[in-house]
C-alpha cells in the first residue's frame, strides 16, 4: 500500500512523453493517506525509502519481519549502495495485538482472496464496519446497467440494476461509481440518453479515454541461492524511480512478490532447466514485480461495441522506462554476483503484463478544472451532473509507478469529506 510520491502529482518528463499534473498536490492527500494507512492497518518502516513522500505519521504497525534469504539479500543490496525498504503491507494479524494469539503465518495470498481475514482489504477494513449501520444494505450479484437522470439531464436520479434477470430501479439523491476504471467508464457510456447522447457526463468527449494500466511484469532470477521463503513479498526498491546514472528519465519501482504458482514456474523453467522439478525450480528462483509509469493518451480507451460489450483499445506509451527498469534489475544481480558467488550467472525468466492484465486500471474519467478537458472536477464530481461522483482510480490524471490502491482509498476519504460538508449530511 504505497503513497504516490510528491512528483507523481506534477507534470514530469518521461521517455514516452509527459505525465499530466494533478489539479492538487500531494499535500492535499497527505492527511487522507495518514487516515487510510490507519484504516488499513499498514505495516511499514517510515524513512526507509529515500523517495517516499513526507508525513509526520509513523506507520500504524511495524514492518513485517524478513525471512533469512530476504534479510541477507536486503543487506547485500545496501552494501552495493541501493536502498531496499520493507514493503508497506495492509495486514491485520492476530499476533499484532496479542503476542499469545495463535499467529497467522503469511504465504501466497497477495493476488488471492484471503479466508483468514488477515489481508486488510475493502471488506475487512471498511465494508464489514459499514454493514453494522442499520441504513446500509449490500446487494450482491447485482449488475448496475445504467445511471438514470432527470429529463433535463442535469441530475442523476438513480440507477437501473439487473438482479436475477430482473431490472430494478433504485432512486438516489447522490450516485457514486466505483466499478474500477474500465467498468465505470463503460457504465457512463451505457447510460447515454437523449441529453447525453455520447454517454453520461461526456460533454468533453473524454469518457473512457486516457486509460492507463501501468507497465507491469515479473522477472524471476534463477540463482544458486536456496530460496525457502514462505512469504517472499517483503521489500521494494525505488532507487530507479526518478531515473538512474545512465537514464535521464524515471524508470519505476521493483518489489519482491509472492511466489509464482507451480505452472508458471514450470513454464519458465521448461526452456532454462528442462530437467528440473518444480521443487528444484522453486528453491532456486526469486520473484520480482516491476512497475513503470504508463502515460495518458486519448488513443487508449474504453468504448462499447454494438452489442453493448466493452472494447478496450490500448497501445503501450512509455515502455522504454519499463525495459530499462528490467535492465537495472539484471545489472543489480551482476553487481551482487561480485560479492556473492551464488548470484553469479543468473538466468532470467518472467513475463510482461499487457492489456490483458488490467489490475492497475485507471484514468478513464479524468479529473481536471477545465470541463472541456476533463470529466470530473477536483471533488470527483462530474462537471455535467453535479450529484454524480467517481470514487475509483478512473479520476487519475496520471498514475505514477506505485501501486494505486492507497491513493484511490485516500481520495475516496477526501471526496467523502467534501460530500458530507457540501450536502450537510
Ligand atoms: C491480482 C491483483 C493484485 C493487486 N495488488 C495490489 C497491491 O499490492 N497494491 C495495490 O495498491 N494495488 C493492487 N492491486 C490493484 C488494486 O486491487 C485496485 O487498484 C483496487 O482494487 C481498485 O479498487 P476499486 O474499488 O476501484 O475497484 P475494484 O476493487 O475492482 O472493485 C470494483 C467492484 O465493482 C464491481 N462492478 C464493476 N462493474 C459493475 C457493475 N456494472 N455493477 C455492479 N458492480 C460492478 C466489480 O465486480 C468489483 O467488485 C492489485 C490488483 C490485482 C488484480
Amino acid at each position: 500500500m504505497f503513497r504516490f510520491r510528491e512528483r507523481d502529482f506534477k507534470e514530469v518528463k518521461h521517455y514516452g512523453g509527459k505525465s499530466t499534473a494533478w489539479p492538487f498536490g500531494y499535500e492535499t492527500l497527505e492527511k487522507y493517506y495518514d487516515e487510510s494507512e490507519k484504516l488499513f492497518s499498514v505495516h511499514g518502516l517510515r524513512g526507509s525509502d529515500p523517495t517516499e513522500s513526507p508525513t509526520s505519521m509513523e506507520y500504524p504497525r511495524p514492518h513485517l519481519p524478513f525471512e533469512p534469504l530476504t534479510l541477507e539479500l536486503s543487506s547485500q543490496l545496501k552494501s552495493i549502495g541501493l536502498n531496499p525498504f520493507p514493503l508497506p503491507m495492509a495486514i491485520r494479524l492476530p499476533q499484532d495485538d496479542n503476542k499469545n494469539a495463535s499467529p497467522v503465518l503469511l504465504e501466497n495470498f497477495d493476488g488471492f482472496p484471503d479466508p483468514t481475514d488477515s489481508k486488510a482489504n475493502g471488506q475487512t477494513s471498511c465494508l464489514n464496519k459499514a454493514l453494522a449501520y442499520f441504513n446500509v444494505t449490500l446487494i450482491t450479484n447485482a449488475f448496475v446497467n445504467r445511471i438514470l437522470t432527470n429529463v433535463e439531464g442535469n441530475l442523476a436520479t438513480g440507477v437501473e440494476v439487473v438482479i436475477e434477470d430482473e431490472k430494478v430501479v433504485f432512486d438516489a439523491g447522490l450516485v457514486f461509481t466505483a466499478c474500477g476504471a474500465i467498468n465505470s467508464a463503460a457504465l457512463f457510456l451505457r447510460s447515454a440518453n437523449e441529453k447525453h447522447p455520447n454517454g453520461l457526463a461526456n460533454s468533453s468527449g473524454l469518457v473512457g479515454k486516457n486509460l492507463m494500466l501501468h507497465h507491469n511484469g515479473c522477472l524471476v532470477a534463477f540463482t544458486k541461492k536456496n530460496n525457502d521463503c514462505k512469504f517472499q513479498k517483503s521489500f521494494g526498491l525505488a532507487d530507479f524511480y526518478n531515473g538512474a546514472t545512465d537514464s535521464e528519465y524515471p524508470l519505476g519501482e521493483i518489489q519482491l512478490m509472492g511466489r509464482n504458482d507451480p505452472d508458471t514456474i514450470l513454464w519458465m523453467g521448461s526452456t532454462l532447466y528442462p530437467d528440473k522439478s518444480y521443487e528444484e525450480l522453486r528453491a532456486s528462483s526469486i520473484d520480482f514485480w516491476l512497475t513503470a509509469e504508463d502515460l495518458p493518451s486519448t488513443n487508449n480507451q474504453v468504448s462499447l461495441k454494438e452489442d453493448g460489450s466493452i472494447k478496450v483499445s490500448y497501445d503501450r506509451t512509455n515502455y522504454t522506462a519499463y525495459e530499462r527498469l528490467k535492465d537495472k534489475l539484471k545489472e543489480t544481480f551482476v553487481r551482487l554476483g561480485e560479492i556473492d558467488s551464488d548470484y553469479k550467472d543468473v538466468q532470467w525468466g518472467g513475463y510482461d503484463l499487457d492489456v490483458s492484465g488490467v489490475s492497475h486500471q485507471n484514468g478513464t474519467l479524468k479529473m481536471g478544472t477545465d470541463p472541456s478537458e476533463s470529466v470530473v472536477n477536483i471533488h470527483c464530481q462530474t462537471h455535467d451532473i453535479p450529484n454524480l461522483f467517481v470514487c475509483d482510480a478512473s479520476f487519475f490524471p496520471s498514475c505514477g509507478a506505485f501501486n494505486p490502491a492507497l491513493t484511490l482509498i485516500a481520495n475516496s476519504l477526501r471526496v467523502g469529506d467534501y460530500v458530507v460538508e457540501h450536502y450537510k449530511l
